[in-house]
């Protein structure tokens, strides 16, 4: 037997020795899982020794981090605004960057009473389940093309408690008959649209690295030729959905941020803002759609 900081360090060089860009934070995370303790825990015995099947499942686990599969596909486990997702390869890894969209939906949802969202390309349904946390009157949709992102979509919602007030659809943006105007949905007005769609350039996803290239559901990525085509999309028939003065929110490439407010300028909407991430890259478009009084001007 060995000491947990003996194995850790195996794990560290593990993933050292593959080239994994956060070899040490990885090999701790994993460690953490493989053998249920917490950080304060571990300096308090790191001299202990390691039961065998717990190492031998730490070094398993590593062996396959070091193929380049993401850690939390290893773990089914991602935090995003401060809580626990499922994921697993059916959705797109939550990001941190994302949290940027979050944050400026509900500082834009401040004024407004029992909002109701709209969270179409919802996926693990990350962001739709994190505004529906940090509001407890808001209720949404959560949309996706995908049955299998929508199974753990659906997950999260009862890992989170939030049966009651999120529902998710199985749709190409629009086109399910939940989102037709006599389906009997009777929550086809909302507050707020938000996404974060597929945006990455089909061509530019060869040079993605491989733990997003060939892990990341491919649906999840591909915005198509310039990118752009979900933003087009979306942005089409939003003003259908939205309430006069309802807000549209897209997360976007750094790179996208102009052509993203032009679409939104010729589809009606006011008031557009590109906010920053904290790497202070363009990464969040916002609108608001005019009134009908601002329509009639
Ligand atoms: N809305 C999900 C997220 O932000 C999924 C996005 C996607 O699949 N493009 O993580």
């Amino acid at each position: 037997m060995r000491t947990y900081k003996e194995v850790l360090e195996d794990g560290i060089q593990i993933l050292n020795a593959a080239a994994i860009e956060e070899a040490r934070l990885d090999a701790w995370l994993l460690l953490e899982y493989a053998a249920d303790i917490t950080r304060a825990w571990y300096y308090a015995h790191m001299d202990d020794m390691l039961a065998t099947e717990t190492e031998a499942r730490y070094l398993a686990l590593c062996a396959e981090r070091a193929q380049h599969i993401p850690l939390q596909h290893l773990t089914g486990r991602a935090y995003f605004m401060g809580y626990e997702f499922y994921v697993d390869e059916r959705v797109l890894v939550p990001r941190q960057d994302t949290e940027v969209l979050v944050e400026e939906a509900l500082s834009h949802l401040k004024d407004c009473t029992a909002p109701k969202v709209l969270d179409m390309c919802t996926g693990s349904g990350c962001i739709l389940l994190s505004i529906l946390k940090e509001r407890e009157d808001a209720e949404g949709t959560g949309a996706d093309i995908s049955e299998d992102a929508l199974a753990v979509a659906k997950e999260n919602r009862r890992r989170l408690g939030l049966e009651k007030r999120a529902v998710f659809v199985q749709s190409d943006t629009f086109s399910a008959d939940y989102f037709q105007k006599n389906s009997g949905n009777t929550s086809s007005e909302y507050d707020m649209l938000i996404s974060n769609p597929p945006y990455i350039r089909t061509q530019d996803i060869q040079e993605l690295m491989e733990e997003v290239r060939l892990h990341d559901p491919m649906l999840a990525l591909d915005g198509k030729e310039d990118g752009l085509y979900f933003y087009e999309k979306i942005t089409a028939h939003a003003g259908d959905y939205l309430k006069p003065g309802g807000w549209l929110m897209y997360e976007i490439g750094c790179d996208q941020g102009q052509e993203v407010a032009e679409i939104l300028k010729k589809n009606r909407f006011t008031d557009i803002e590109i906010k920053k991430d904290l790497a202070g890259l363009d990464r969040v478009v916002i609108g608001k759609l005019q009134t009908q009084e601002e329509q009639n001007v």
